[in-house]
């Protein structure tokens, strides 16, 4: 070997920092990591003393952005250990608490312990899921949970694609793209301009508005979406629906979807998913369940007939981040036709690793996402902690927490005014009915007290009574108890005393 060989193939050491920041020892490492578990203790221990949302006054646009030009310019390196603890302050003060027992909000869930750990071995080992080739432990990990949950579904898992999403708005529009695919071979060439027929999606007013977002995306457009009656008890009218198919293939539509939506992010309600089936079944649509916060109903023995005819869907929806307590994000996606997902997503290229074999798919070219971070892992550790009944356990004490929540109401003078075994609860009073007080300043007044979380909804916009709107407060945390039942109506009971007093 020549000098100059020699020279060349020596390790070239990186240029130095220019503004090093001394490498943290492992000591300093050490006192990190303890400060973490610290933190994730002592949060959980002051969970009920804390307010749920931040003080208004303090944390402003203008006071974070002053606090961020001023500490962190960027110029200058900051040790770790003070940025961690920084961070820690800043978030615990700067956050809807949405993992307290006392936010009863959207649908964001407490998380487990389980859940927490999970994510921080996603981000520490960084598995690449793309090309299974990459993470096949993770991949396998991923693939053994989801068979469980689609058994829990009623599906075969067999026969069924299952991928971990971001949530429930990529599983719907995995879902559009997949009944595309499959009602339209050639639509991924020649895309929707080369149909000939104008694809229609059939959901309730009730349903999620990430559908106008998948319709959008998939080129459809948000006049696909046919907007079907709902029944007095908000849920999808399968007889205004077929009525509504018959009339729009008349004008020339294409029925592409039946959407039913299990858990309805205003009210709760189940549409019924067996009638739907056989509606989407005698037009020949694709049936979509999406069931991204009801599906944690098929954990619970009492619950699970709620969710009757999802085992007919050609494609489910379902949310680990929503009812079963993991951190966000993590939706679901659940197929039966795994070739027509395969036909949306199919993708090749020079650089990417060849696939593992005929027994393993790669997911970067059966899911809309390219890299992929290991989602399913906090599903998987949450669930071999629990069991399938320990989780059950969980949810069914959460429906039950709203069935207190109802009681509560009811024996204080308020209406409950929403029809569903799961766990919220849409409610409103008498003085707002007769004009005497108003839903925003009930909740402006709970805002202000910062000690429970509860939002707004409009339901009904598409039922024979018309909207209203209403008050609505979910059992998203599985530690909820009595104590935090009797603390929300002593709250909703003064924000309303104090109302009636100020008129
Ligand atoms: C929350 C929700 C979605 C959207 O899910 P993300 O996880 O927020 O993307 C879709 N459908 C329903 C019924 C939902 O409640």
């Amino acid at each position: 070997m020549s000098d100059s060989t020699r020279r060349a193939s020596r390790p070239v050491d990186p240029p130095a920092a220019r503004v090093a920041s001394p490498a943290p020892t492992p000591t300093d490492r050490a006192r990190v990591w303890a400060a973490m578990a610290e933190e994730a203790e002592a949060f959980a221990a002051a969970a009920r003393e804390r307010p749920v949302m931040p003080d208004a006054s303090a944390v402003t646009p203008t006071a974070l952005r002053t606090w961020l030009a001023h500490r962190y310019a960027f110029d200058a390196p900051v040790p770790l250990a003070e940025v961690v603890a920084d961070a820690m302050r800043r978030l615990r003060d700067g956050t809807v608490h949405v993992t307290s027992p006392r936010y009863f909000g959207l649908f964001n869930p407490s998380v487990r312990e389980a859940g927490v750990l999970a994510d921080a071995l996603a981000a520490l080992y960084n598995p690449q899921l793309a090309a299974w080739s990459h993470a096949p432990a993770a991949c396998e990990i991923e693939r053994h949970t989801l068979r469980r949950l689609a058994a829990l579904l009623g599906l075969d898992a067999d026969a069924t694609h299952a991928t971990f999403t971001t949530g429930g708005a990529e599983s719907n529009l995995s879902a559009v793209l997949a009944a595309l695919a499959h009602h339209f071979p050639t639509s991924a060439t020649t895309g929707i301009a080369g149909l000939g027929v104008r694809p229609a999606l059939y959901l309730s007013a009730e349903g999620h508005h990430s559908f106008v977002k998948a319709a959008r995306m998939a080129g459809l457009g948000t006049d696909a979406l046919r907007p079907v009656p709902t029944t007095d008890r908000l849920t999808l009218d399968p007889t205004a629906l077929a009525a509504c198919i018959d009339a729009d293939r008349r004008a020339g539509w294409h029925p592409l979807m039946v959407i039913g939506t299990a858990g309805t992010t205003g009210a709760g309600v189940v549409d019924p998913l067996g009638a739907l089936a056989d509606v989407a079944a005698a037009c020949g649509a694709w049936f979509h369940v999406d069931a991204a916060w009801g599906g944690m109903a098929a954990f619970v023995p009492r619950l699970r007939p709620v969710l009757a005819g999802v085992e007919r869907a050609d494609s489910v929806t379902w949310d680990a981040h929503k009812g079963l307590s993991v951190p966000m994000g993590a939706g679901m996606f659940f197929c039966r036709h795994p070739h027509a997902v395969a036909r949306a997503f199919a993708i090749t290229t020079s650089y990417m690793p060849p696939a593992g074999g005929t027994d393993t798919v790669d997911p970067y070219a059966t899911t809309a996402q390219w890299s992929r971070r290991a989602i399913g892992l906090k599903l998987f550790l949450a669930l071999a902690e629990l069991g399938v009944d320990g989780y059950g356990a969980l949810i069914d004490r959460q429906a039950r927490v709203a069935e207190h929540i109802r009681d509560a109401l009811r024996g204080a003078g308020w209406l409950v005014v929403n029809e569903t075994p799961l766990p919220v609860v849409c409610f409103t009073h008498p003085d707002i009915r007769a004009g005497r007080l108003a839903t925003a300043d009930v909740l402006r007044g709970v805002y202000e007290r910062r000690r429970v979380w509860v939002s707004d909804v409009v339901v009904g916009q598409a039922s024979p009574a018309g909207g209203e709107r209403v008050l609505r407060a979910c059992v998203t945390s599985m530690w909820s108890d009595a104590t935090d039942v009797a603390c929300l109506l002593d709250e909703l009971e003064a924000v309303r005393r104090d109302a009636a007093r100020q008129r």
